[in-house]
């Protein structure tokens, strides 16, 4: 018997309107546990690099994490993976809500579709009966309409509905997947499902999932959820507000946002507004938000609320949660309602709601420089709100300019020509960032932005505080209960890093601390995202209630898999690698492994070299990010060091 997983995943061969529901090897949950582990090896096994994100052989995996659907809480992390149109390597992107765990239910870890429907089509999965149906009557439709319209059809309101917009359908660069209470954003994974011809995946299952020690597991849960209670109890006094609790950063339920408004970037990601936050302000928005916020609401088996329901009055409801909330009013320089009324119609049209907005400001600051010109712009309105609606409804439409600005700021900037792509400066691997820009380079942050796969800022925080504290009572009152650190090393990191002199930023921590602290950032991200576990309960906030301790007895109490802290370790390090290796075969090197270049007013080009030499060999890379082959063999990766010495890329660059 399996247990945590079904261990049945579903083949959908779109070209060939093909459905199987094949048996996965157990070998492979050793080694990679599930969600991205097991999907960088289907990508990795199965699409050669010189694949195209939008050609036939391009394979788009919906996976669940490997606790999802048991009562682990806050175990609903969807996964999807694939070659990223925005990137040209791997893209991958996570949805929480309802969806993984009922397809669990249903009786499947994964949906990995290949090939393409000639047609526009939507499948349902209804435990053990999956049908690929017309979706011609949804062309069009938004993603919210779209679930609506399918669980009428069906006859099925508990049905999970993962569905894209306009965007997705027009293959624009920032597609998201947008499923009822979450959405896959980043890297244009909307943009493969619609190239693929999948308007929907719909999901409705009523099976149960097997757990090996069901009664230890349930302790586990409770205990988990016994520290979530006691942690929201005590948030973390001398951070920002939100980085005191747990979860995804409580936006829907604050209302001060001077910490946001005055230090992240408005517009095209360039000014500051050092003074914007008064009592005024903060009263009106306070306002705005609790008119518009109908509730809060949790994804599945989770008490944290992160995200809420959005009621604008004149549009259908929809759920934001986090700093969604912010991306268009700041980008548009204008205020809280107008960014819950645009963010409405961009969730319809399901696009990403981070580089979106950017991008938008993006084309606006080319007209302004003369770069577009008045007839790029024929029939948009002359203020600043009419002018994002048009933006929007062009982009997604890929109508004019709008055709250009759908592939997103670095793309757009190559072919608009003329110095625009100056203008394309918040962009890493050519992916477009949160409009944040800082003062002192921070040397954790640096590897974190520069290395990450990810390619996103929730892939870049984690549970070592962003900033020092400013006295030594803080310290030791922070460090006396942090039990989630993997080595009480980091304990001294902390109580000896200052805001000022010797022991601050750059240059401390050190070259050699700031690599520890990435890789246990890192660790927890990985071990997550292979789990389904929210980063909200584990990687992303300080103090998380998962953490390298307990995670293993969770895993080994769900799967029967013997795992203790170092097969644990083992295991990231393999899907680490793993990763690595897809993105080094489709060509990641060194130069591009860096931050925007404004990203920190202050740079240091020596001292970063040396953080980037120093985490290469940590990892067992060779100066240009490329696993050595000893380093893959250790991992089990041996096929890998084959095929890419095969390739000369571990030969002639190592040598
Ligand atoms: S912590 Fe928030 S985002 Fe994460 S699962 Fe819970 S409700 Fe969802």
């Amino acid at each position: 018997m399996r247990y945590a997983e079904t261990g049945f995943n579903l083949e959908i061969d779109l070209s060939r309107g093909n459905i199987e529901r094949v048996e996965t090897d157990p070998r492979l949950t050793e080694l990679h546990l599930g969600g991205l582990g097991t999907n960088a090896k289907i990508l990795w096994d199965r699409v050669p690099p010189e694949s195209e994100p939008f050609s036939l052989d391009n394979i788009l995996a919906f996976s669940t994490g490997l606790l999802c659907g048991t009562p682990a809480p806050g175990a609903n992390r969807t996964i999807v993976t694939t070659y990223s149109p925005q990137t040209l390597l791997m893209g991958y992107s996570m949805m929480g809500g309802f969806w993984a765990p009922e397809l669990k239910y249903a009786g499947y870890d994964k949906v990995i579709f290949r090939g393409k429907s000639p047609n526009l089509i939507y499948v349902w999965i209804n435990n053990d009966k999956v049908e690929i149906r017309d979706a011609s009557h949804l062309r069009g439709k938004g993603a919210g309409e779209t679930a609506e319209i399918i669980r009428q059809e069906l006859n099925e309101p508990k049905a999970q509905v993962a569905a894209i917009g306009l965007a997705g359908e027009n293959r624009v660069y920032m597609a998201s997947v947008e499923q009822g209470r979450s959405s896959a954003s980043r890297l244009g994974i909307g943009a493969v499902m619609g190239d693929k011809g999948i308007k929907a995946i719909v999901v409705r299952g009523t099976k149960d999932i097997n757990l090996a020690r069901p009664a230890e597991f349930i302790k586990l849960c409770n205990e988990v959820l016994q520290y979530i209670k006691a942690r929201e109890e005590k948030p973390v006094p001398g951070v920002m507000p939100i980085l005191a609790g747990l979860g995804s950063p409580a936006e829907m339920r604050l209302v001060d946002e001077e910490w946001h408004t005055q230090n992240f970037m408005w517009g095209n990601a360039r000014e500051r507004k050092r003074d914007y936050w008064n009592k005024e302000i903060e009263e009106k928005w306070k306002q705005t938000q609790e008119t518009v916020r109908t509730r809060l609401i949790s994804c599945y088996n989770c008490p944290m609320k992160c995200g809420a329901l959005i009621s604008v009055p004149g549009i259908s409801t929809y759920m934001m949660k986090c700093f969604s909330k912010l991306t268009y009013t700041m980008a548009a320089f204008s205020d809280l309602d107008f960014g819950f009324r645009i963010a409405q119609r961009a969730t319809e049209y399901g696009v990403d709601g981070f580089s979106t907005p950017q991008v938008m400001a993006f084309a606006v600051e080319l007209k302004e420089a003369g770069i577009l010109t008045d007839q790029d712009f024929a029939g948009c309105p002359s203020d600043n709100e009419g002018r994002f609606y048009w933006l929007l409804d062009r982009i997604v439409r890929r109508e004019g300019i709008g055709d250009i600005l759908a592939n997103g700021t670095y793309w757009a900037a190559k072919q608009i020509g003329k110095g625009a792509e100056a203008y394309a400066h918040n962009n890493i691997k050519k992916h477009e960032q949160l409009p944040l820009k800082l003062g002192m380079l921070n040397p954790v942050y640096f590897l974190m932005y520069s290395t990450g796969e990810k390619i996103n800022i929730t892939q870049i925080e984690g549970q070592f505080p962003q900033a020092p504290f400013s006295t030594m009572e803080e310290r030791e009152d922070f460090v006396k209960d942090w039990i989630q650190v993997p080595d009480e090393k980091f304990k001294k990191y902390l109580l000896d890093w200052e805001m000022r002199g010797e022991r601050s930023n750059p240059y401390y921590p050190t070259v050699d601390m700031s690599v520890d602290i990435v890789d246990w950032q890192e660790m927890m991200h990985y071990i997550d995202d292979a789990l389904g576990i929210c980063a909200g309960l584990s990687a992303f906030p300080l103090k998380p209630p998962y953490h390298i301790h307990n995670y293993p007895t969770f895993i080994s109490a769900a799967t029967g898999i013997d795992m203790d802290e170092a097969g644990l370790k083992q295991v990231y390090k393999r899907n680490r690698n793993l990763l690595r290796a897809v993105n080094v075969r489709k060509g990641l090197r060194r130069a591009e492994e860096k931050p925007p270049e404004d990203h920190w007013k202050k740079r240091f080009p020596e001292l970063e070299g040396k953080l980037l030499d120093a985490y290469y060999k940590f990892k067992g890379w060779d100066q240009q990010g490329i696993p050595t082959k000893e380093t893959l063999q250790e991992l089990d990766l041996a096929y890998v060091a084959e095929d890419l010495e095969k390739r000369g890329i571990i030969k002639n660059e190592q040598g």
